[in-house]
């Protein structure tokens, strides 16, 4: 008996929109500029491994908890709670078998609550550095981007991750010192898109690959670290022979789920 070997089927989870300075994003000539940018959620389905779930998405209580700081950096233009978006999929927090954060910013750890006391939300992965980092920011009252209320949850147990990591025969966790420290990635053999890298925050836009322009940040460190690390995102893409899923691509993200809605 001939056996073919199964996959991961990925859909991409739009979880609402936020608005920012294009200069948050990359480089560019009009510091004024704005761009939308979504947030999003990635599902994997496995028939024999079951449903992973990478990220959550803002908060439902954004407007009260976010920092006036975050609110007028990036504010929240559109909100899909992680719970509907899943409903539409057919599945419910309850049925998420592994919840992996690629990092602890509201944008990404904003629908954690919903999985309080459940199985994902028992082991909840996020890298060690990244979790040890956070926690350091929200007790002691230093922002950027972490949020007390959305990461210290009753209910939420973290399973920190300290090395790259094969979760799942075809589904592999890799540490990326860009964005956050230890930022999840994932590297994920699909039925529907071939080889995958979702990279989260290490590179925002495809414009940032195609220009190689980083953010506008005043720290050289910053860009450096972030041109270095895209360098070592594409070997590995060729490599594997990989596509790019980015951070907060809005074009990548309403294509990818045109075509997951014409496939059905
Ligand atoms: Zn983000």
């Amino acid at each position: 008996m001939e056996m073919t070997e199964k996959k991961w089927n990925l859909e991409l989870l739009h979880l609402g929109k936020m608005r920012c300075k294009k200069s948050r994003m990359i480089l560019t000539e009009n510091p004024e500029e704005e761009i939308d940018i979504p947030v999003s959620a990635v599902l994997l389905r496995h028939p024999d491994y079951g449903n992973v779930l990478y990220d959550t998405g803002n908060a439902e209580d954004w407007s009260e908890c976010l920092p006036e700081s975050i609110q007028q950096g990036f504010p929240v233009t559109e909100w899909v709670s992680i719970r509907t978006a899943l409903k539409k999929k057919g599945l419910s927090p309850e049925e998420i078998d592994v919840l992996i954060l690629s990092h602890l910013h509201f944008d990404h750890a904003g629908g954690l609550r919903e999985f309080a006391g459940t199985k994902a939300g028992n082991a909840v992965r996020i890298s060690r550095s990244e979790l040890s980092h956070a926690l350091v920011k929200v007790f002691t009252g230093t922002v950027g981007g972490y949020v007390k209320s959305l990461i210290d949850v009753p209910g939420i147990t973290y399973q920190p991750v300290d090395q790259d990591t094969v979760l799942f025969p075809g589904l592999t966790l890799f540490l990326q010192q860009s964005h956050a420290p230890g930022l999840i990635g994932l590297e994920v053999e699909t039925e529907n898109r071939g080889t995958v890298l979702c990279v989260s925050d290490a590179v925002y836009l495809r414009e940032n690959e195609e220009k190689e322009l980083p953010p506008d940040s005043p720290n050289r460190e910053v860009a450096q670290g972030f041109l270095e690390h895209l360098k070592l995102l594409q070997k590995r893409r060729e490599q594997t022979g990989a596509v790019i899923l980015y951070g907060h691509d809005l074009k990548q993200e309403e294509q990818w789920i045109e075509e997951e809605e014409s496939d059905r």
